[in-house]
């Protein structure tokens, strides 16, 4: 017998062939992706991060997130407007997930809500976790409101399959500061990332959700909904594999730059995983490793801000 997860991947699976084979825009994109140029850097011979030069992410990493604009445009995942061609799988009582019909990943899901909503975290971490579990398959993702979502007037997830992201690697490999360390829970960070990365271990999801809960409520926010960060699960033996990106910046000064210093780039989850997406041919050809680092360094929250953020979580 199947369990609850099997069939609800192998409907998922089944919703990837269909739209790719009945939806010409998801199809011809899925095609182009399986060209797309891409390179890896080693950093600082600890960890390796990709660029992936995207045409088809233009919208996304360009995309104008200012209440105006959200204003005046047309929802894109409001489930009125989504393309006749364009299926949804319920999944729990409130969330359709969809393909995505301009993918980073070879297999990239979008998991809606079916309420047009605010793009938030705080009560809805918990979902993000089922979410993970009934995906064993992908690494699921939330961009916040200002960390690279383009629809943060639509709550929603992404999703891509597993054995893409190089932090599913790194999570193993690098040096941890050990924060909690105890019978189905642990908290770390990972350290000389480049970025501030928290990661939670956990095999009970309520213990989870009581940590993400008080890493949440640490960090200083000023003049935002909630602190900025970009968040990664996905499960694995048993466990969830929380990994909580923490941002100083949306955006890096190269993104607004005129000239040779203008590079097309808005960190968010994808990113900040290890996989840099430039839709521009020109970005793609002149990033180099020390761009990439100091990118994510830029928009990451300082190390000082971190320990702060430690000492108030105080375990
Ligand atoms: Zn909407």
């Amino acid at each position: 017998m199947m369990t609850k997860e099997q069939n609800f991947s192998t409907e998922v699976e089944a919703l990837l062939t269909e739209q790719l084979k009945n939806w010409p825009l998801a199809s011809k994109n899925y095609e182009a992706l399986k060209t797309v140029r891409s390179k890896t850097f080693r950093i600082d011979n600890r960890f390796d991060c990709r660029v992936q030069f995207n045409p088809g992410r233009i919208q996304s990493s360009a995309a104008k997130v200012d209440s105006r604009s959200l204003r005046e445009r047309k929802c894109f995942l409001c489930s009125e407007n989504l393309p006749q061609e364009q299926r949804g799988l319920a999944f729990a009582s409130e969330y359709s997930v969809l393909v995505n019909p301009f993918p980073i990943f070879p297999r990239h899901l979008t998991i809606a809500n079916l309420s047009h909503v605010d793009q938030r975290i705080a009560d809805r971490y918990e979902d993000m976790l089922d979410i993970a579990k009934a995906l064993p398959d992908f690494v699921v993702f939330y961009n916040g409101p200002k960390c690279g979502a383009s629809a943060p007037d639509h709550m929603h997830f992404q999703a891509g399959n597993k054995g893409f992201l190089p932090l599913e690697r790194d999570v193993r490999s690098l040096a941890r500061r050990v924060i909690v360390s105890k019978e189905g829970i642990s908290c770390y960070s990972l350290e000389e990332y480049a970025r501030t990365c928290i990661v939670i271990e956990a095999s009970d999801k309520a213990s989870s959700a009581q940590l993400f809960r008080r890493i949440y409520q640490a960090v200083e926010v000023e003049n935002e909904e909630e602190p900025m960060l970009n968040l990664l699960v996905w499960y694995e033996a048993s466990k969830w594999m929380t990994c909580i990106f923490l941002r100083k910046l949306h955006r890096p000064k190269c993104f607004f730059a005129e000239g040779e210093e203008n590079m097309l780039i808005s960190p968010a989850s994808v990113d900040m995983g290890g996989v840099f997406i430039l839709p521009q041919e020109k970005d793609f050809n002149k990033i180099t490793a020390y761009d990439v680092k100091a990118i994510l360094e830029e928009v990451s929250l300082s190390r000082e801000a971190l320990l702060e953020v430690f000492r108030k979580i105080d375990l």
